[in-house]
């Protein structure tokens, strides 16, 4: 069931940044690396069930790009790593990530990176069989992905990177082959390590999609609603210009797309301007609040996004993923969205 490729992007077309709650009976509820309930074929089938009623839940909200909810990994990272080989995941060691902003426990590399074979191909194709809306898929950005191993080989974090950006690239074609339309790279590491990302992390993920014909996206956010996050937003100020220092090199990339975050976000609005050229999934709904947006917010944080973005380029989506929310107030949020969409699209179209 491929989607009609050809058919005009509706205006104002919604989807969400990637993630999304796991049922109980899935996986352990509120975690950000929470442990599975079920084992070997029992626990392959819970993923697809909930996998379904996710797809399910999104086209209900009214939202235009539809994804796998990430229901199939245990963390946005590690989902991936477990299929190279090349990874330690039997001793795992405690690292700070995103500059010491929390600390983790993450697996090691320990020799030269391979793709143990096909990552997503399972729940790609259960996707692409179960919708004929738009899909979309989302694959860790290989300076992520350096951020949240511990090197015990490569000695360097650019060669890291770049031998991570040839396995992206591997299964990103193989996705694209699958019948997906829009693969994106998720980068919370470009609004930690700002210069860093503008001299080799763009180039590092310009390698992730190298080759691709279908829509390319990258995710960039001050990420999961989390406590760590939240009192780290609390330090950064009045405003946030990390954007400021990315935001240049990659209007100069081959990426389509850039997400990014705006709704209770003290990033200046001013600077999606500088990604003239791509589209811009503007962040409307805050992963940080429980409190459901009204359709009026949303279509007001549209409104003022308009001022700084062409709307054939808006695209209104969740300022990050909703992984560790609760389920309901998340099916809420998707239905949020889909509303103040629709309300934008009268008040603007
Ligand atoms: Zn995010």
């Amino acid at each position: 069931m491929k989607s009609d490729s050809a058919a005009p992007r509706a205006l104002f077309s919604a989807t969400i940044a990637g993630s999304l709650p796991k049922p109980a009976w899935l996986a352990e509820t509120t975690k950000l690396w929470p442990e599975w309930k079920a084992a070997g074929a029992d626990l392959a089938q819970a993923k697809a069930d909930a996998t379904l009623l996710w797809i399910k839940a999104q086209e209900d909200a009214g939202l235009d790009v539809i994804g796998d909810g990430e229901q199939s990994r245990q963390h946005f990272v590690h989902g991936f790593l477990e299929q190279v080989e090349g990874i330690d995941f039997e001793h795992k060691v405690k690292m700070g990530i995103r500059d010491n902003r929390y600390d983790a426990m993450v697996p090691q590399v320990v020799a030269p990176l391979r793709l143990k074979g096909r990552v997503h191909a399972t729940e790609a194709r259960l996707l692409r069989a179960h919708t004929q809306r738009k899909i979309k898929f989302t694959l860790p950005g290989p300076m992520t992905i350096v951020d949240t191993v511990a090197d015990r080989h490569y000695g360097d974090r650019v060669k890291m990177a770049m031998a991570f950006a040839e396995l992206l690239n591997e299964e990103a074609l193989a996705l694209q082959a699958d019948g997906v339309d829009i693969i994106q790279f998720d980068e919370p590491a470009f609004n930690v390590y700002m210069k860093d990302a503008a001299d080799w992390g763009v180039r590092a993920l310009e390698r992730a999609a190298q080759g691709l014909t279908c829509t390319t996206a990258v995710h960039i956010c001050y990420g999961y609603g989390i406590k760590a996050n939240v009192d780290w937003k609390a330090t950064l100020g009045e405003e946030w210009r990390q954007y400021e220092q990315v935001f240049p090199a990659l209007a100069r990339s081959s990426i389509d797309q850039v997400s990014l975050e705006c709704f209770h976000s003290h990033v200046p609005p001013h600077l999606m301007s500088l990604l003239e050229g791509k589209d811009v999934m503007v962040g409307v709904i805050d992963v940080a609040s429980d409190v459901i947006e009204t359709p009026e917010q949303i279509a007001d944080t549209i409104g003022s996004a308009l001022q700084h973005v062409p709307r054939e380029r808006l695209l209104p989506c969740t300022n990050c993923g909703l992984a560790p929310m609760d389920r309901s107030v998340a099916i809420k949020k998707l239905e949020a969205l889909g509303l103040g969409a629709a309300l934008a699209r009268t008040r603007y179209g």
